[in-house]
Parts: C-alpha cells; sequence; structure tokens
C-alpha cells in the first residue's frame, strides 16, 4: 500500500485522488495535493459534463476536517470549462460548494456541532476562532436559504423575542403546523410584521393562511387582519394568563405596601405560590392559599377569580365559553380589584379572538417547543451581537429548511 493510499483509507477521501502531501507548520498543519478521482469536468450549475477550455492555473485550498488536532487542507488547481448553457466557469469542485473555502465534511461538522453546543465550545472543537465559526455558518446558511419560499403556511405565530441582553427585538413568524420558524425579522410592532407580510408572502399565499396565534398587540392583529382576509386569529393563550397573573400580582404588591409588618408575614413569600396553576399545586399549598380568605381578602378574591379563569381554557363549545366568561367578567368587575378591571378591559377588547381558542386551541408554545430551543440557542451564544448571527442559529435548529441536509450525503461524514 503506498503511502497516498493509507492516508486516503485514513482521511477516508472517495471523491479524489492525492497527489502529495506535506506537512507545515511544525507538523501542526498537512497540506495535500488532490484531483478530482473521476475524469470530466462538470459544470457547476447544471452539472452537465463540459469541454475544458484551460487546465488551471491559480491553486485554491479548501480546509477539511481536523484530523488528531492537525489541520487537513486540500490544494487544487480547477480547470476552466465551457457550458454551452452557462459559458465559461471554473469546473465543479465534488468536495465544496462553488465559493466556499472549505469543504462539504466541515460545513456539515460545524452545522452538527452548532445545533447542540455553544458557538464557543464549537469553535474550540474545531480549532478555529468564535467568529470564523459564525462567519462560516452565515454564510452555510445563507447559501442553502438563498431562493427558499416559504411554502403551504396555513397556520401561522406571531411572537417577538429579545436579544442582544434584552436591548433588541426581532419578531419571530412560526409555522404552527410544522413547529417550524418561517421568519425573522428586525425590530418589532407593525412596520416588521407587515414586512413579513410583504416580503415572504405572496398574495396568494397570504389569502391561503386560515389561522393566527399571536399576543394582544394592536400591531399584530391588526396587521394580520389586513394581511390575511380569510385567517382567524386566536389570542395566544400564554399572552391571556400571563396578562391575568399580572394583575394578580399587583393586588399582592398593592396590600404588601400598604399593610404593616405584622400583617405582611402573612403574604410573605407568596408570589410563586400564587401564579401557579392550580393542577401544579400540592394539596398543602392549596391550603396555604385557602387560608388567605382569613387574613388577607383581597388577595384571597382576586387568587379566586384566577383560579376560575383556568376552567376557560377546558370548554368545548364556543357558546358555553362565552357565557363562562361573561360570568366571570362580572365577578371580575364585583370584585373591585382595580387591576382585574383593567384586566377584564383588555378581555373585552379581544373577546372573540379569545373565544376563537375553543375552536382551535392554538398557541405559539407549539411553539413552547420552538421558544424553548430560541432560549437554549439565546443561552448558547451569549448575548448575540447582531440580528444575523442569532437568525442563523434559530435557522439551523428550528427552521423550515433542514440546513444540514442540503450537504450532499456522501460527505455528511463526522
Ligand atoms: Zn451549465
Amino acid at each position: 500500500m503506498s503511502e497516498s493510499t493509507l492516508l486516503k483509507a485514513i482521511l477516508r477521501f472517495k471523491e479524489l485522488k492525492i497527489t502529495h502531501f506535506k506537512f507545515k507548520n511544525r507538523n501542526t498543519e498537512l497540506h495535500l495535493g488532490v484531483k478530482p478521482y473521476k475524469n470530466g469536468c462538470r459544470c457547476p450549475e447544471c452539472h452537465r459534463r463540459c469541454r475544458i477550455v484551460r487546465f488551471g492555473r491559480e491553486v485554491r485550498s479548501w480546509n477539511d476536517l481536523t484530523v488528531f488536532g492537525m489541520r487537513v487542507s486540500l490544494w487544487y488547481a480547477p480547470k476552466e470549462i465551457e457550458c454551452p448553457t452557462h459559458g465559461r466557469l471554473q469546473e465543479d469542485i465534488a468536495w465544496a460548494s462553488r465559493h466556499a473555502r472549505i469543504t462539504y465534511r466541515l460545513e456539515y461538522r460545524i452545522c452538527a456541532l452548532s445545533q447542540i453546543m455553544t458557538q464557543n465550545a464549537a469553535a474550540e472543537i474545531l480549532q478555529m476562532p468564535a467568529s470564523t465559526l459564525s462567519d462560516l455558518l452565515h454564510r452555510i446558511i445563507t447559501r442553502v436559504r438563498a431562493g427558499h419560499r416559504i411554502r403551504g403556511l396555513v397556520t401561522l405565530g406571531v411572537d417577538e423575542i429579545s436579544y442582544c441582553k434584552g436591548r433588541k427585538f426581532a419578531t419571530i413568524v412560526y409555522d404552527l403546523d410544522r413547529s417550524r420558524v418561517a421568519w425573522v425579522g428586525q425590530g418589532k410592532g407593525r412596520e416588521t410584521i407587515d414586512r413579513f407580510f410583504k416580503e415572504a408572502l405572496s398574495p396568494a399565499q397570504r389569502h391561503r393562511v386560515r389561522w393566527a396565534s399571536c399576543d394582544m398587540s394592536r400591531a399584530y392583529t391588526e396587521s394580520i387582519k389586513a394581511n390575511c382576509p380569510h385567517a382567524t386569529l386566536v389570542i395566544d393563550r400564554f399572552h391571556v394568563v400571563k396578562a391575568l397573573n399580572g394583575a394578580l400580582d399587583e393586588v399582592r404588591k398593592e396590600q404588601w405596601r400598604e399593610l404593616g409588618a405584622d400583617q405582611r408575614k402573612a403574604i410573605k413569600g407568596m408570589r410563586w405560590l400564587l401564579g401557579m396553576h392550580s393542577r401544579n399545586r400540592t394539596k398543602a399549598q392549596t391550603r396555604v392559599l385557602n387560608q388567605l380568605r382569613n387574613s388577607n381578602r383581597r388577595i384571597h378574591r382576586a387568587w379566586v377569580l384566577k383560579d376560575e379563569f383556568e376552567h376557560f381554557w377546558n370548554y368545548r363549545y364556543p357558546g358555553a365559553a362565552q357565557a363562562f366568561l361573561k360570568r366571570w367578567i362580572t365577578t371580575a368587575l364585583k370584585s373591585r380589584i382595580a387591576s382585574m378591571r383593567e384586566f377584564v378591559g383588555t378581555l373585552r377588547n379581544h373577546f372573540d379572538n379569545i373565544i376563537t381558542f375553543i375552536q382551535r386551541p392554538l398557541t405559539n408554545a407549539v411553539g413552547e417547543g420552538i421558544n424553548r430551543v430560541i432560549k437554549i440557542v439565546k443561552n448558547r451564544a451569549s448575548g448575540f451581537r447582531n440580528l444575523e448571527s442569532f437568525a442563523d442559529l434559530i435557522f439551523l435548529t428550528v427552521g423550515d429548511l433542514d440546513i444540514p441536509a442540503h450537504i450532499p450525503s456522501k460527505l455528511r461524514t463526522l
């Protein structure tokens, strides 16, 4: 067995021949002169076999996977070809994408590692600076997603998310039928969501949207109504519950301010307990909350209202749910608690779009799976400086396009 055959076997090269090799930089780098294995040059655009116009003059190099800590790079001078359709071009390279400076194998590993660990950790394993990794990843994702159109979007969810340590916002559009992220845009509010409808969807696609889930902000509800005339709007359950819990907490804070030290004892450390869903409470915890009836009636009343509201989500018939909600509103107004009245105001403003939940229990929490991943992504990159790198990782992990699947299957070795 010759040395180059051995090398070829170790490095698992199937697509190419090793013509020569050299160790550089005190044996930390291995430079391999290579040559495509098969004869016949192909056009990078149409993959048709083409006539060679000129033999390669300019040598290009591609970084490959590291082997035992050694950097490996491939060196080759691509030939110039003439395609009847595409004209004079550099031949198609079997081991790398057209303008890439790294091999498909390295691209695949970058994607695979970035999906499961922090960028810093991936950069360390790949022995490259984190900024280089993030640049390379951006190129791969931009290339794969170029020309990608959203398809078959029937149920969409809109939500906003903060990045850059909460200083900047992005709007995320989910495809809730597929539980994938379809779009990420800088900013929040009407302008951003309008941009999504204008840029990412055709008028026909907008008309095909049947269901939409979002929070209670006017920007989203109005934009959806204006752009998707056939969509039924469902206010995201999570945001309704959050608003109600906020109202309850407001009562607790108000009482805390008003009460003396002695009475405060009764409600000390209650915040978390009050906000808990009844399903998650132990009997002992419920007993503690019931004792509020004697110690602090106002909080007790607000808490009972909050607990009762939970029933709403279990209704099966819109008519019954509507009747329940109206009854609940009457009780809430009778409680004469300001923050609860305010919540009732919000509820009334979105009444019809909250009832639709009974028809179709839609929530961005499908949603929650995606959100959880996005949160992990956010933590992994420890505060993205720009939206691009954040969006890259979102698309890589929960995007509507399987990015690693676009790397030629033969070259997906890890
Ligand atoms: Zn061609």
